[in-house]
Formats: C-alpha cells, sequence, structure tokens
C-alpha cells in the first residue's frame, strides 16, 4: 500500500523527516509517497502528517497565514495520524506560554519553550520509548518541557487521554494523544525510524 505523507515544510529537518517515514513505511511493507505543505490544499490528501522543528513561532504564523492550520485539525478530527517533533510539538500543543504561537490545539499539552535550553541547550540521551525494545538516541536542540499533560477529557480528538511514551529526569518528553504523537527530541536526526513507526504504522486505535 502507498501511505501519503505530507511534510509541513515551512521550516526544520523536511529531508530528514521524509527519509524517516520511508524507511518507516519500507519496514512495514508499504511505501511512502512525500508531499511538501508550504500552502493549503494538500493536506486534505494526506493519510499522516509530520510537523518538523525549526522555530515554533515562525512556523505557527506561516500555518495560519497560509491556512493549513484548520486542514491540520481536521485531519486530526478524522483521526488521521501526526508526528510532532521539538518545534512541531510546540506548535501541536494546547499553550505555549507564549502569545507569539497561536497553537494547534491538537496535542492536550502544554509546552515551555527552550525550557531545557537554559540548563543544557543540546544534549543527546538514551531513552526508554513505550513501545520499543532498546532505548532509542534522542537527540534534544532547544527542545521544550512539556508541562500539563491532559487528563482525558479531550474533545478536540475524542481520545482517551494522553499517554507518555517517554520521560527525560521525570519530566515528559514523548507522548501520545489518539492520533498526535509529540516529542521535545528529534527523532529524525538519527537512522532510527522506530518513533515514525510507532507514530504512524505500528499503533493501536484510539
Ligand atoms: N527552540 C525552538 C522553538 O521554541 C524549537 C527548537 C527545535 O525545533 N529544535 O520554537
Amino acid at each position: 500500500m502507498t501511505v501519503k505523507a505530507g511534510v509541513v515544510a515551512v521550516q526544520g529537518d523536511v529531508s530528514e523527516h521524509a527519509a524517516a517515514v520511508r524507511r518507516a513505511a519500507e519496514a512495514h511493507g508499504e511505501t511512502a509517497e512525500v508531499v511538501e505543505i508550504r500552502t493549503s490544499g494538500l493536506v486534505p490528501d494526506c493519510d499522516i502528517l509530520l510537523l518538523p522543528g525549526g522555530e515554533s513561532t515562525t512556523i505557527s504564523r506561516l500555518l495560519e497565514r497560509e491556512g493549513i492550520d484548520a486542514e491540520i485539525r481536521d485531519h486530526v478530527a478524522a483521526g488521521k495520524p501526526v508526528l510532532a517533533t521539538c518545534a512541531g510539538l510546540i506548535v501541536a500543543s494546547t499553550d505555549a506560554n507564549d502569545e507569539r504561537v497561536d497553537t494547534l490545539d491538537i496535542l492536550d499539552v502544554t509546552v515551555e519553550r527552550n525550557a531545557f535550553g537554559r540548563q543544557k541547550d543540546s544534549f543527546e540521551a538514551p531513552l526508554s520509548v513505550a513501545g520499543l525494545d532498546d532505548p532509542f538516541h534522542a537527540v534534544f536542540i532547544r527542545a521544550p518541557l512539556i508541562g500539563e499533560v491532559g487528563d482525558g477529557d479531550d474533545s478536540r480528538t475524542d481520545a482517551d487521554g494522553v499517554e507518555v511514551l517517554a520521560e527525560w529526569d521525570g519530566r515528559p518528553v514523548a507522548v501520545r494523544d489518539g492520533p498526535v504523537v509529540g516529542t521535545s527530541f528529534h527523532p529524525e536526526l538519527t537512522d532510527d525510524a522506530r518513533l515514525h513507526r510507532l507514530a504512524f504504522f505500528d499503533r493501536t486505535p484510539a
């Protein structure tokens, strides 16, 4: 089967995410056809979506200006999966604690931008991730911290609350809210496509 994968391409690691989703699909006996999303009208044809990192203020402004934000919300409301990484997670959240970021409200967590950054700008760490047998090598770059995690009263996605998939230092760094998976780190920066598999191909129905 061919899966149409939209990579929001206003900023960030677009080609790395495209490569990772292709590898993840292949490992699943499927093929991913990748579409770069810079304008409205493309998201409705996509089966799965990736929201890369970058600068969340810029990404949110462009999504709104192009009318892509409403299309992403509709995609999630239809139960179709999204993987949102780093700045993508910030944009996907319910509150970024920054008025310059108009969040999509598709992932029921609040975030704090650049919160690890004050302690340690960028770092790498082996992470235990629910659903993966071996640790995942996680690359954090000016990463956001996840604050409040939704309690399950989530009309946006119809999901039963937010599942914490991984923690670092006692704080969630990977979460799932129904069809939406968000990570504080950058799973596209290694050759390991297991996080993309988990988000798109190995997911249990919400
Ligand atoms: N610091 C960025 C922001 O707050 C996120 C960094 C990243 O995506 N690597 O938008």
